[in-house]
């Protein structure tokens, strides 16, 4: 649905860049950062973000009413597997110091100057797991030797990316609040602790049905040993993160060893 008598719709046309702005890739980040704003916020429904300041060491845009940090991430063409980001060991510390923003990703045409795909990765989705080192660089480059990291985003769970807009046209502000309410619990947990719980989702998440059966969660145990090789039983381990991902509202209990998946659509 979109057409401005509905509230959730907010327009896709991006504004250009004042012309002072000489290089091509400042007037995109204007550009994109001015419209982002109007995206809101999916944490507390707040309908605008603040820009921060340039160069900001966490994040470019913020919620007033509920401090939320996004960094956005703009292209014109459509995001890989793997979103190049800041410094490698930046990205290490901030997650490990647990103060790593959420992260937006805006797609938009740039012959229409027009958004047309927007996602957000909360930030309790991140782990170490999703930081890849890239190559350090040449010894004639400018920073030689700096080392940058890629976010590999094929690792979130699909209940970590929460579409706001997709081919233009826009989720409810309602139900990407309901998706992203959904996993908050995750903020609580240790970092440790989540790389289990994003894995366990992720297993759920591949057998491709809401309502499952313990066998069919089993069936990663392979996997699950090789992602976490020190593990000494890995089916207990299944089983005490579906009690936690129950605790929390993630899933129901149906009895005889069936679960389903809560909160969504389809469930
Ligand atoms: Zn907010």
């Amino acid at each position: 649905m979109s057409g401005e008598e509905n509230d959730n719709y907010r327009p896709l046309g991006m504004e250009e860049a004042p012309a002072h702005f000489e290089s091509a890739s400042q007037r995109a980040r204007v550009s994109t950062e001015a419209w982002a704003q109007r995206v809101g916020c999916p944490n507390c429904g707040a309908i605008t973000l603040d820009r921060l300041p340039n160069n900001s060491p966490v994040a470019d845009l913020q919620c007033a009413t509920c401090r939320e940090e996004y960094e956005l991430k703009s292209t014109k063409a459509r995001f890989g597997p793997r979103v190049p980001d800041g410094a490698y060991a930046t990205m290490r510390q901030r997650l490990l110091a647990r103060n790593n923003p959420n992260l937006m990703l805006l797609t938009y045409d740039a012959a229409r100057n027009e958004a047309t795909d927007i996602l957000v990765i909360p930030k309790h989705f991140f782990v170490l797991d999703l930081i890849e080192p890239r190559p350090p660089l040449a010894p004639t480059a400018r920073r030689a030797g700096w080392i940058g990291c890629n976010i590999n985003i094929e690792r979130v769970p699909a209940s970590g990316r929460i579409v706001l807009l997709k081919n233009r046209e826009w989720t409810s502000r309602q139900t990407a609040r309901e998706q992203w309410d959904r996993t908050l619990f995750l903020r609580s947990a240790s970092l440790d602790a989540r790389g289990w719980l994003l894995e366990v989702m992720k297993a759920v998440e591949a057998i491709g049905r809401p309502i499952f059966n313990l066998e069919e969660v089993y069936a990663a145990e392979a996997k699950l040993q090789a992602h976490f090789p020190l593990n000494r039983n890995v089916r207990a381990k299944i089983r005490q993160q579906l009690q936690v991902l129950r605790d929390q509202g993630y899933l129901e209990f149906l009895g005889g060893a069936t679960y389903r998946l809560k909160g969504l659509a389809s469930g």
